[in-house]
């Protein structure tokens, strides 16, 4: 990865820090992404899903409760926009199953957008139990299909914009913040774009050099921005705007879980390797390289078009939907003390104000007239107007 770097740099000059990050993470041939499995214990950071069951069954109940609250449609997708191993999707199956009798004749289907292949086959693993071949049909934009291990079609794509239009659950959970970032820093002569060019010292280094004028990119900036350094990324714009877009049409939600910020921080660029912080200019395609999501970001883009609850912290909407109630109903089935200790530990992770409790933000999108109080216009014949509240976001009433 360093020597296609290089050469790129020499070929063409200094490159952009989203160019960069497009290229370490997701290029085809050698991209971080593309060929490991870099989750969990073993790997180099580990994720809400892979630490405790739960996290995937609350959010299983958010879109239970939705699709209940806007009238109980007869069919929907599940739309998991970069999936992992598959471990959340699976999670939220699973209660799906559980709570058959009240999804009965619901006609569900799951969608899935990863650029991996190694975590596809991984995914197709999880939720179907077996090896999923690829499809052959070069025109389509569906890359796998199959159906998981409860008879759920499934499908993968490389793109939101190749899942079908059609009323949809969006979740995104630790995937907006692995998306390219461009970066600004406020000089003298005004905002200056950050990029990534050879050390001339060292042959084989890479360095941050500052653009000599303004670049395009500049326009992703506000003209009130009171900040000196700013990240900006145009990919979680683009996505936020086809989310709503599609729930504006067709109805649904979107969930979006991620580490971030709404509009204050400055350099949160950083790499992770085994755990631990890594520089992001050293042994690139070697680690994960991530920047915390702009929350006020994604709330612009959906403006007008939808309405966006949150950010709020994880612990709050974990508390919210209901998460001490699950941690009790799990320890009393318990008795194996390394189980209790495990659903305890993870608990604390989750939930920790200094762990993942505070660090993590739920944010969602969702129709205007959700929120309106008002009936909703797919059950315009029922009486019952629905509830404007929305789990999560307030606290759940246990009925
Ligand atoms: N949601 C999972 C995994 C988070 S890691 C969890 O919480 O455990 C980020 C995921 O996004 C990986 O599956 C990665 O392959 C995928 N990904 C990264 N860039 C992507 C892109 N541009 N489009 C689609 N998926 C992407």
């Amino acid at each position: 990865m360093l020597r296609h770097l290089m050469y790129k740099i020499k070929s063409t000059g200094p490159i952009t820090v989203a160019e960069y990050m497009k290229e370490v993470l997701t290029n085809p041939a050698k991209g971080y992404y593309v060929y490991r499995d870099m989750l969990g214990e073993k790997g180099d950071f580990i994720t809400s899903p892979e630490i405790s069951q739960i996290f995937g069954e609350l959010l299983g109940i958010w879109f239970i409760s939705e699709w209940m609250a806007t009238g109980k449609s007869t069919a929907f997708q599940l739309v998991e926009l970069g999936p992992g191993r598959g471990t959340l999707v699976g999670d939220i199956l699973r209660v799906f199953t559980q709570l058959g009798s009240v999804l009965k004749n619901c006609d569900i289907s799951v969608h899935l957008v990863e650029v991996s292949q190694k975590l596809s086959e991984i995914q197709a693993l999880t939720l179907t139990k077996e090896k999923v071949p690829l499809e052959r049909n070069a025109g389509s934009p569906v890359y796998m299909k199959g159906v998981t291990k409860s008879g759920i079609p499934i499908s993968w794509y490389r793109d939101l914009h190749d899942v079908p239009k059609g009323y949809s659950f969006y979740l995104a959970h630790e995937f907006f913040d692995v998306l390219p970032v461009h970066k600004f820093q406020k000089t003298p002569q005004g905002w200056r774009e950050v990029f990534v060019d050879i050390d001339p010292q060292v042959s084989d280094k890479l360095r941050f050099v500052l653009a000599p004028s303004a670049t395009p990119a500049e326009a992703f900036i506000q003209h009130d921005e009171t900040r000196d350094h700013v990240e900006v990324c145009p990919d979680a714009g683009v996505i936020i705007e086809e989310l709503s877009q599609r729930i504006a049409l067709t109805g649904g939600a979107a969930l979006v879980a991620d580490y971030g910020h709404d509009g204050t921080k400055t350099d949160t660029f950083r790499g992770f390797c085994d755990h631990k912080l890594h520089d992001v200019l050293i042994a690139p395609g070697t680690a994960d390289l991530t920047a915390d999501v702009d929350f006020s970001y994604l709330r612009r883009m959906a403006q007008g078009k939808v309405a966006s609850l949150g950010p709020i912290k994880q612990h709050t909407f974990l508390k919210n939907m209901g998460i001490d109630v699950r941690l009790k109903v799990l320890l009393d089935k318990s008795n194996e003390p390394s189980v209790r200790q495990q659903l305890l530990q993870g608990y604390d992770m989750l939930m920790n104000p200094k762990k993942m409790g505070e660090r993590f933000n739920f944010f969602a999108l969702l129709p205007h007239q959700r929120l309106q109080g008002g009936r909703y216009q797919r059950n315009a014949r029922q009486s019952k107007p629905f509830a404007s509240v929305v789990a999560g976001f307030s606290e759940l009433a246990w009925q």
